[in-house]
Formats: C-alpha cells, sequence, structure tokens
C-alpha cells in the first residue's frame, strides 16, 4: 500500500499532461480533453495516442476486481486511444482543431467477461475529473488514415460503438478540405444514448448536401425486434439507398473501426498464403465479395478497405 505522498510524488513522476474538459455521456462512456505538457505532436486525422494512470489510481465502483502483481503498483497501465474530434466549435462554425491546445478521446468503460484479466484503463479513466493529470503518449501514429482517398472518391466511415472517434477527426479534415465526394458515416450502438456526437452528424446533414449520418441501435425498444448491424445495412441494400449511388469500388473507399467482428480480417494460412474469413460474416468478407479489396499491411497491399481494430 502506497502512502499519500508515494501517490503524490508517482503523479508528479510519470504524468505529463491535464485533463482540461471532461463530459460523461452517461456513467459508461466520455469525451475528455487533455493537454500535453508539451506541444501537440505532428499527426493526421485517424492515428492514435496513447493514454495512462498509474495502477495505484482508483477504480471506478462496482468494476471487476483486479490482482496486482507485485511490484505493478507503481506502474503505468497504458493502452492506444484514437483521436477523436467534436468537429464543430461553440459557435457552430467548424472547429479550428489545429488552433486548440487539446485531443479529443472518446472512450468506453469496458467491462470484461474474462475475470482473469480485469480492465486495467477504464475503470481508472472513469474516475478522472477536470483537472487531473494523466499520462498522454507523445507520439501520435497509425496507418488508418485519409491518405489513399483522391478528391472525388465516396467515403465511408462505418463504426461500432467509440469506434465513431477516428472517423470524427477524419469527417472534420473531409469537410475541411471542401471534399465534393459524397461522404456517408455510420455507427452501430446497443441504445441511442451511446451516440454522444449524434447531435453534431445532424447539424452537419443540415449544412453538408454530400454528408449523410446513419445511426444503427440494436437494444433500443423499437429496434430490439429487426437489428441492423453494419453488415445488414450492406447486404439489404439500405447504404446504397442512403447514399443514392451504387457501391463502386473504382471510387470509394471504405473505413471500418471498433469491433473485430464487425470488421472481420480475413486470416492467412502461413503455409499457403491462402486468406480464410472469420465467422460471423464481417463487412471485409461482404465488400471483397462485391470488388473491394482489404489493405493487407503485412503483404504491403493497399486496398480501398481500410481497418482499425479496437481489440
Ligand atoms: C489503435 C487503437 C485505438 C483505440 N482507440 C480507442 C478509442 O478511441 N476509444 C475506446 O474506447 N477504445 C479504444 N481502443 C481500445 C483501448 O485501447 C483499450 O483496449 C480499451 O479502452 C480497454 O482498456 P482497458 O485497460 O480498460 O481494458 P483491457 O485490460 O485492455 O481489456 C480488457 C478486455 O476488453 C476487451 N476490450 C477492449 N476494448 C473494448 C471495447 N471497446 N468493448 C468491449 N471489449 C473491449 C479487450 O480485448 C480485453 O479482452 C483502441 C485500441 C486500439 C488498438
Amino acid at each position: 500500500m502506497l502512502t499519500p505522498e508515494q501517490v503524490a510524488e508517482l503523479r508528479r513522476q510519470r504524468y505529463n499532461a491535464t485533463v482540461v474538459w471532461l463530459r460523461k455521456v452517461h456513467p459508461e462512456l466520455m469525451r475528455l480533453r487533455v493537454r500535453g505538457d508539451f506541444p501537440k505532436p505532428a499527426h493526421v486525422p485517424g492515428q492514435y495516442s496513447t493514454l495512462g494512470l498509474g495502477y495505484w489510481e482508483p477504480r471506478h465502483p462496482g468494476c471487476q476486481e483486479e490482482i496486482l502483481k507485485p511490484g505493478d503498483e507503481t506502474k503505468l497501465v497504458r493502452r492506444a486511444y484514437s483521436i477523436s474530434c467534436p468537429i464543430l466549435d461553440d459557435n457552430g462554425q467548424l472547429l479550428r482543431y489545429d488552433e486548440v491546445d487539446w485531443l479529443e478521446y472518446y472512450i468506453v468503460l469496458v467491462a470484461s467477461s474474462d475475470k482473469a484479466q480485469a480492465p486495467g484503463l477504464t475503470p481508472r479513466l472513469f474516475m478522472l475529473r477536470e483537472g487531473d493529470r494523466i499520462y498522454m503518449g507523445e507520439k501520435i501514429t497509425g496507418h488508418y488514415t485519409l491518405a489513399p482517398v483522391q478528391p472525388h472518391d465516396t467515403v465511408l466511415l462505418l463504426s461500432t460503438g467509440t469506434g465513431e472517434a477516428p472517423h470524427n477527426y477524419m469527417l472534420w479534415e473531409l469537410l475541411r478540405r471542401q471534399h465534393p465526394g459524397r461522404i456517408l458515416a455510420a455507427c452501430c450502438v446497443r441504445y441511442r444514448r451511446d451516440l454522444a456526437y449524434l447531435s453534431v452528424h445532424e447539424e452537419l446533414m443540415r449544412r453538408y448536401p454530400n454528408y449523410t449520418f446513419v445511426p444503427l441501435t440494436t437494444r433500443e425498444a423499437d429496434t430490439v425486434q429487426h437489428k441492423v448491424y453494419i453488415q445488414d445495412l450492406i447486404l439489404s441494400g439500405q447504404l446504397e439507398e442512403k447514399l443514392g449511388q451504387p457501391l463502386d469500388p473504382a471510387r470509394t473507399h471504405v473505413f471500418l473501426c471498433g469491433n473485430p467482428k464487425m470488421i472481420g480480417v480475413p486470416v492467412k494460412d502461413r503455409e499457403t498464403g491462402a486468406r480464410s474469413y472469420p465467422q460471423p460474416t464481417g463487412v471485409v468478407e461482404i465488400l471483397e465479395k462485391r470488388g473491394f479489396q482489404a489493405d493487407q499491411p503485412q503483404a504491403k497491399v493497399q486496398g480501398n478497405i481500410h481497418f482499425e481494430e479496437y481489440w
């Protein structure tokens, strides 16, 4: 058990950033803004950084008990987080995100079903308050970016839960550069209250005729009997209907972020090199059967389906 003086000293030594703004969308979902003690690292929309807190920090009440190994209590627990974006400022204008000194994150409290491995960081993040100190990685990195997108391409940003985070930043960038192609974002969550940026998307749809947001909920009373997952949106033809055009692999880039089951990255056999799709069917399988091709980073293949798996 550490003394309050030891905790204060560890915080002083290990933390390099401050929580400048925090909003609990509901008790298990939050948006937070973090300002580093260092200049904002160079980066592009879609990339991720790391956040960390000491194992000495308190855990959210009611979350799984954690069994620490000896020596862990003075270490940091760090995880990757995509950089999100509020998109609009307080006056409803496109935010000048490059001019603010903070980065926004969009985080869900994880309740692991694995009893042996209690979630390390989110139960601690959900105890934070504005003004608290935190660790933030000084490097922002990742290949999940708009680099392959050409001006007239159609861009599909498909996510589950907080997988929306990098898409908000990409969307901000596309709107800022007045992307002339169609942009459609869809996000699948359990309840409507899990869509923290819904009002922003609704406002953006009113302003930008080339932008469509499709919210999908699976547990609301009116949707629970006929759930529409991202896969169903494509298979049923609804996505093309909302887009107002057929899915054309020659001029469309698809970004998939969040739950690995939604994405469905094919597994490559080490000996034969054959790729096989996982079950249940993910978006990659559905789209590859329609002429799209997923990125294969190891084989240095750049396709038109790009993905970021959160676990
Ligand atoms: C590149 C990248 C970017 C990420 N960006 C975000 C982000 O913007 N927002 C965000 O909320 N998370 C994001 N994550 C997930 C994040 O890194 C952590 O894994 C997550 O916050 C859980 O951390 P934890 O320490 O509480 O639990 P851990 O100890 O890391 O994990 C406990 C268990 O929960 C599973 N798990 C992790 N995330 C989820 C989830 N969202 N839903 C259900 N199960 C999950 C893990 O596989 C593990 O089995 C990202 C992950 C990666 C790889």
